[in-house]
Parts: C-alpha cells; sequence; structure tokens
C-alpha cells in the first residue's frame, strides 16, 4: 500500500480562501475586517520568519494587521503594559505574542495575560480549560490545524485509537483533547512511555511531535492508519524533515503528511480562521 498524501499547502489554502471570502462579507456588510497584532520580543531568526509569514497571510486575506517588534531587553512590565493596551483597542480581535520569550519574561503570566477572546493562539488557560470541557471557544491552532486536515481523509474517526507521541501544552495535551471530543480513544506518550513501537503499533491515527527528526519508524505503522507529522526539524545540509521516516511510513500507511508542505502550513491558515472567530465574538 502507497498512502495517499494529505496535502497541507492545498487544505491551507482552502482555509485561507474561506476567510478571504467571509472579510470581504464582513466588509461588505459594513462591518471592520478582522484585526491582529503580531508581537515579536528579541531577534529569533526563526520567530523573524513566522512573524512575517503570519503578518503576510494576514494582509492576503484583508485584515488589518500589525507587527510591533520589541527589543530583547523589554521588561516584562513594559510587555504586559502594551498587552493591557491591545486588550482595549476594539479594531484588535487577535493578539499572538511570538514565543519563546527573552528570559526575564515568564510566558504563562505573558499568555494569561491576553484576554480569552483576543487569545487566537488558543493558549489561554481558559481557553485549553474550556476545549477540556467540550465547550470550544478558541483553540489552539496546530492541533485545530489537524482536525481539519483528518476532516479531509473522509474517515469516520469515531472509536479510533490514536497515539501522539509529544506532550507539549500546544500540540500534544490539545491533541488530546481534540481527538477525544472527536471520540477518539488518545493516548499521550512522551519520553517516559513503555513500548512506544507497539503502542504506535495499534494505532489507528498517529500524530508525532516528538522533534527527534525521523523518530518514528515504518515498521511501527499499523497498515492503513493516518499518520500525522507535526515536527518541523532542519538538518545540517539545512533541509527540513518531520518526525516520521516518511519514505518507510508512506508504504504502510493510509493517508500522511508531508514535511514540509503538511500541518506547518495548517498551522498558519488556523491561526487567520481563530481570528476572524475572534472578530465575531467581539462582534457579539
Ligand atoms: P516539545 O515541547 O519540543 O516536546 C517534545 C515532546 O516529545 C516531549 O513531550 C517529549 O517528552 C517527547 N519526546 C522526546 N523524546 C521522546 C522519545 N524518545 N520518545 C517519546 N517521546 C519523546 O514539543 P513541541 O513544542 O510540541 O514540538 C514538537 C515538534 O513539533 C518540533 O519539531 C516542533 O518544531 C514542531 N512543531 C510544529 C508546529 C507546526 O506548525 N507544524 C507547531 C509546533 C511545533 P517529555 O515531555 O517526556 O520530555
Amino acid at each position: 500500500m502507497t498512502a495517499q498524501i494529505l496535502d497541507g499547502k492545498a487544505i491551507a489554502a482552502d482555509v485561507r480562501e474561506q476567510v478571504q471570502i467571509q472579510v470581504a462579507q464582513r466588509v461588505a456588510d459594513g462591518q471592520r475586517p478582522a484585526g491582529l497584532v503580531v508581537i515579536l520580543v528579541g531577534e529569533n531568526p526563526a520567530s523573524q520568519v513566522y512573524v512575517r509569514n503570519k503578518q503576510m497571510a494576514c494582509e492576503k486575506v484583508g485584515f488589518h494587521s500589525e507587527l510591533l517588534r520589541l527589543p530583547a531587553s523589554t521588561s516584562q512590565e513594559e510587555l504586559l503594559t502594551l498587552i493591557d493596551e491591545f486588550n482595549a483597542r476594539a479594531e484588535i480581535d487577535g493578539i499572538l505574542v511570538q514565543l519563546p520569550l527573552p528570559e526575564q519574561i515568564d510566558e504563562e503570566t505573558v499568555t494569561e495575560r491576553i484576554s480569552p477572546t483576543k487569545d487566537v493562539d488558543g493558549f489561554h488557560p481558559y481557553n485549553i480549560g474550556r476545549l477540556a470541557l467540550r465547550m470550544p471557544l478558541l483553540r489552539p491552532c496546530t492541533p485545530k490545524g489537524v482536525m481539519t486536515m483528518l476532516a479531509r481523509t473522509g474517515v469516520d474517526l469515531v472509536g479510533r485509537d490514536a497515539v501522539i507521541i509529544g506532550q507539549s501544552n500546544i500540540v500534544g495535551r490539545p491533541m488530546f483533547l481534540e481527538l477525544l471530543a472527536a471520540r477518539c480513544t488518545p493516548m499521550v506518550c512522551h519520553s517516559r512511555t513503555r513500548d512506544l513501537a507497539d503502542k504506535i503499533r495499534r494505532a489507528d491515527v498517529v500524530v508525532a511531535a516528538v522533534g527527534v527528526p525521523r523518530f518514528v519508524q515504518g515498521d511501527w505503522i499499523k497498515p492503513g492508519a493516518i499518520v500525522i507529522d507535526v515536527g518541523i526539524n532542519r538538518l545540517e545540509d539545512g533541509s527540513l524533515c518531520g518526525d516520521v521516516d516518511y519514505d518507510a511510513a508512506r508504504e504502510t500507511a493510509g493517508w500522511i503528511t508531508p514535511v514540509p508542505g503538511g500541518v506547518g502550513p495548517m498551522t498558519v491558515a488556523t491561526l487567520l480562521e481563530n481570528t476572524l472567530q475572534a472578530a465575531e465574538l467581539h462582534a457579539g
């Protein structure tokens, strides 16, 4: 069997087009377009690329978009004061503080300062709590994007066994909540998990978010399984690869996401969806 490819670029383009259509409709109805501010503290090169991509994506769909670049020496109090200002501004629906932050700034304090209805990353404990209680509001972008991809397979997820590798707050844990809400039977694995390969061999859905190049081996994959590779790893030659041994896994899987061009584009497209959702929340 050779897996069908879940083309994240194509699915993300569809999501962006839908957002663009709805923004145009809002403007035609006399409403303002949604507004997003991205705050970048410091000079992290990867963050600069992510922030630029997010801003370009916002502009293409017609959002009001602002980028605030702050020096690496910015204090936590200064950043919190700015967040308070954006929380109060009516034309801003979403506030995204690009992580990681310099060491003098506590990420949790910053995340909690963002108004939950402007938390378009979906990282605020309020939004994670709502997802856990099956009343989602703004959902974390990467796991939500994965759910959009899973829907595109047309496979009924109800009752399926799912294994998530990685328990981070931004991917693994909310991914568990998403799959549970979809009535899968998910399991979260991490570096202390025993017999990981055996657990993966029983999974109908595998989500890899480990950060180790080609960690998941082809012979760990159950025939026909859906394999979602969240990992983005840069190799010494400068190329990107995922957490799954793609060439081997695609021989056995039913569906698989490539890296690059899989989950990555979905994360940015889902951020746009969330910002539009926030604008609708603010419009009442
Ligand atoms: P992370 O915070 O880097 O944590 C990695 C997770 O993998 C941890 O839970 C760790 O377990 C687990 N792990 C490490 N070695 C393991 C092993 N040998 N066996 C089993 N589990 C192991 O995770 P993250 O922030 O979610 O990032 C994961 C990957 O996804 C990275 O490559 C990142 O670049 C990528 N990513 C991509 C997107 C996207 O848009 N596509 C978004 C976010 C992240 P412990 O908790 O026990 O240490």
